[in-house]
């Protein structure tokens, strides 16, 4: 029952904030997180060692500008909601000037940190603005979130290629209820997962589902009305937020809980100090929730776009954070960064990959001309073909029917990938 212990703080920690200037948890990363810990028990230790490996590995082997291509989709019921160009063109500038550091506000960062801060030498810039008007509700719940508005079928706009661009979808996300009580969301992303790494029968996560989901009052600068609590200046750094979870970074308080101090919680990040809880939307330098008065100790890093502290407050990612992000991007999410950098340049075109490989019940096959059908076939290995049909790039394609074993899949009669079925 770990889910609804969490989430029971979750609203226990709003009420109290509204009455005690607590807290306010807007942020559904760590829902998103214990949803999946559920239906994988081991999954964030796995999670968090495989961030790990990847910063300690990667991260800080170049100093390449790293750029990202954003596709937006605005799912909207009415004019308010229907986030102009502008407004999200200027989202990415926000993007733009956290990630370089180049925004004005870095001036504000303590003396303490300085050595610390980074450009994380990531940059963002728009393919594609897709708008679908909706009649669907968003709202997430305490067991699941609203990925509906990921899908044409319920409402929703359907993912770009989530290998190759990093999806925003812009709408209303209604409050989170339990037991009467509410509490606002303002963002969600999942982590940066290997599908590989996901045991057979798992609820491994899905391709089609990646990426950041704001709601549409945080992407224009503007004040976010919440009752009992007041309004919070947005000035677009809750995409900044949900952007650094969607390439591996964890709350700065990491593990701590939403209620009360612990100051055994990590974000697994070393230059960040340890923060025994999540700010209150608030920028009080005076927080130090772990350590005080020992020999060294820093207090809690208000100024961390990762924190909870007001977004008027924020103006900083450390060295740490940034190596995370890199390596997330030269690993785990390369084919966001593929088609922009010249390393990337060198690999050829025409590599295809099957995605996951070993696969259970469906695969994806990226890196094929986006712009033609292509025939796929799968023969077994006594030559028999077991199926065949047409698929574009980035189709799911189901093989629940498949045996486990070793297949061969043929792409346009020419090239041929192995593929094994694991059950
Ligand atoms: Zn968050």
């Amino acid at each position: 029952m770990k889910l609804r212990i969490s989430i029971f703080f979750l609203f226990v920690s709003f009420f109290l904030g509204s009455a005690f200037s607590q807290s306010l948890t807007p942020c559904l990363y760590d829902h998103a997180v214990d949803l999946r810990e559920q239906a994988n028990p081991g999954y964030k230790d796995r999670l968090h060692r495989m961030l790990d490996h990847v910063a300690s590995t990667q991260g800080n082997r170049n100093d390449e500008v790293y750029k990202i291509k954003v596709v937006f989709h605005v799912v909207y019921k009415n004019d308010v909601e229907n986030v102009s160009d502008e407004a999200l063109h200027r989202q990415i500038d926000v993007l733009n000037a956290c990630y370089r550091r180049q925004n004005e506000d870095t001036i504000n960062l303590r003396d303490i940190f300085w050595p610390v801060a980074a450009d994380t030498k990531i940059e963002f810039e728009i393919d594609e603005i897709r708008r679908v008007k909706t009649n669907a509700n968003f709202r997430p719940s305490l067991v699941g979130l609203p990925d509906e508005v990921k899908q044409s079928t319920k409402g929703g706009s359907d993912i770009k290629d989530p290998v190759k661009y990093l999806n925003i979808w812009v709408c209303k996300m209604l409050p989170i209820e339990f037991a009467g009580l509410s509490s606002p969301v303002l963002g969600y992303a999942y982590p940066p997962d290997s599908l590989a790494h996901w045991p057979a029968g798992s609820a491994a996560p899905q391709k089609h589902l990646e990426g950041v989901v704001l709601d549409y009052r945080t992407v224009a600068d503007s004040e976010y009305e919440i009752p009992n609590f007041g309004s919070i200046p947005m000035i677009g750094r809750t995409a900044v937020h949900e952007v650094g979870h969607y390439l591996g970074l964890r709350h700065i308080s990491g593990d701590a809980g939403l209620f009360g101090i612990n100051c055994e919680g990590t974000d697994g990040v070393d230059d960040t100090p340890t923060q025994g809880t999540q700010s209150s939307f608030d920028c009080d330098k005076t927080q130090n929730t772990c350590g005080a008065g020992e020999p060294g100790d820093l207090p809690d890093m208000i100024e961390n776009y990762m924190d909870y502290s007001a977004e008027t407050c924020q103006n900083t990612f450390t060295k740490g954070q940034a190596a995370i992000m890199r390596g997330v991007l030269e690993t785990l999410r390369k084919g966001l960064i593929s088609h922009t950098t010249k390393v990337e340049e060198l690999v050829s075109n025409a590599v295809i990959q099957v995605i996951p490989n070993p696969a259970n019940d469906y695969f994806y096959v990226h890196g094929l001309n986006e712009n033609a059908n292509h025939t796929l076939t799968i023969f077994d290995m006594m030559g028999q073909s077991v199926l065949s049909q047409s698929i574009t790039n980035y189709t799911q394609v189901s093989i629940a029917d498949l045996k486990p074993g070793l297949y061969l899949i043929n792409i346009n009669d020419s090239q041929f990938k192995k593929l094994i079925v694991g059950k």
